[in-house]
């Protein structure tokens, strides 16, 4: 099958191709998937999408349009795809449901550990001959309330990590875990959560539902000085309110690997432009707000895995076989 492959990097041309070998023929395309851009696929029979390529209805039209009838998706979540139209035009649509929850659980425990210890600031620091400690005093995350909102594959592994840590640990799910629960674990609601944690992480899919779970209300609701870390989708955010909670101290530390608007940003050098975001720019003159590049996922192990079944997606939708990892409309739907 011919494969088109949006927002190509170095790194995924090398694990994909290695990974499908000469079954399929792939097409890499360093554009991101837009309405222009789709007709790039053309000739295609699937494309293949990653976090910030546009799988709205307009853009699956215009993909059907030039003959595309299979969508594999480089990620778990498919926050940035309609399913329920590309179902309308037959479109079948696969994912990576599981890929090393362990690399995003590791850069979330990465980021709660660095914001607590001020690692970012000591390093610049010590590199300019500056050993003063003033400013680095942190906490033990030893005996800390640390919620977590989304208990599946990656806030277990979450939970699993600080437990290590001897923190406290509450969870709010709509489906609570049971491996969870073994490891001591305890479901409180979103209030509660909100009310008793130092340390907030998220760790849920963007839905209708999730769209800014945090924002001003939910920040009232805080412990003054919280650490909120989000490694999941920046729309679970409102970016303006939590500013705003940085200003005034009720955010005490900030941890990002997603935002909101991330689309115009991440995965490209920047570096010689200049970013006309103004609401990220404001982001990035707290000293305790650290922004990863929405590089959780980064690790070899992932990268690996993610190409293993992204191949055995495209060789399930061209041998005509159910395929496990398949996003049913009618699934979503139920639950
Ligand atoms: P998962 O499906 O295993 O777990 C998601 C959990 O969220 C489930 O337990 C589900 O019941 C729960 N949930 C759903 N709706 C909820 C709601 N309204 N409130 C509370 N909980 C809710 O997914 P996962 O593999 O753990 O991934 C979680 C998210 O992490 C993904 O949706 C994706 O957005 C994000 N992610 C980010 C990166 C990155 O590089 N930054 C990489 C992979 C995944």
């Amino acid at each position: 099958m011919r494969v088109a492959v949006f927002s190509t990097k170095r790194y995924d041309r090398d694990h994909l191709q290695e990974a499908v070998g000469g079954r399929h023929q792939l097409v890499f395309l360093e554009s991101r998937l837009d309405a222009q851009t789709a007709e790039l696929a053309h000739g295609c029979e699937a494309a293949c999408l990653f976090v910030n390529d546009d799988g709205s209805a307009a853009v699956l039209d215009n993909l059907a349009g030039v003959g595309v009838r299979f969508l594999v998706l480089r990620s778990t979540g498919f926050n940035h795809v309609d399913i329920e139209r590309a179902d309308e035009l037959g479109i079948r649509v696969a994912r990576v449901p599981r890929y090393s929850p362990h690399a995003v659980a590791e850069h979330a425990v990465a980021l709660i550990l660095a914001l607590d210890r001020r690692i970012h600031r000591a390093y610049a620091r010590v590199r300019e001959g500056n050993f003063s400690l003033e400013g680095l005093l942190g906490f033990d995350l030893h005996l800390r309330t640390v919620g977590i909102v989304g208990t599946g594959a990656i806030g277990v592994a979450v939970a699993q990590i600080l437990r290590g840590f001897g923190c406290r640990l509450l969870a709010y799910d709509l489906h609570p875990n049971p491996a969870c629960v073994a490891i001591g674990v305890e479901y409180v609601d979103l209030d509660r959560l909100f009310g008793e944690s130092d340390v907030i992480t998220l760790h849920c899919p963007l839905t209708p539902d999730t769209h800014h779970l945090i924002d001003e209300g939910a920040l009232r609701s805080m412990r003054e000085g919280v650490m909120i870390i989000n490694t999941s989708r920046g729309g679970l955010i409102d970016t303006r309110a939590v500013i705003e909670g940085l200003k005034t101290g009720r955010v005490g530390h900030l941890g990002l690997d997603v935002y909101e608007e991330e689309g115009d940003l991440f995965f490209e050098d920047l570096s010689d432009r200049v970013i006309v975001d103004d609401v990220f720019s404001r982001l990035l003159t707290f000293p305790n707000v650290i922004v990863t590049g929405h590089q959780a996922f980064f690790t070899k192990n992932a990268l690996d895995q993610i190409a293993a079944t992204t191949a055995a997606n495209l060789d399930s939708f061209e041998d005509g076989s159910s395929c496990d990892n398949e996003l049913q409309w009618r699934d979503l739907q139920a639950h």
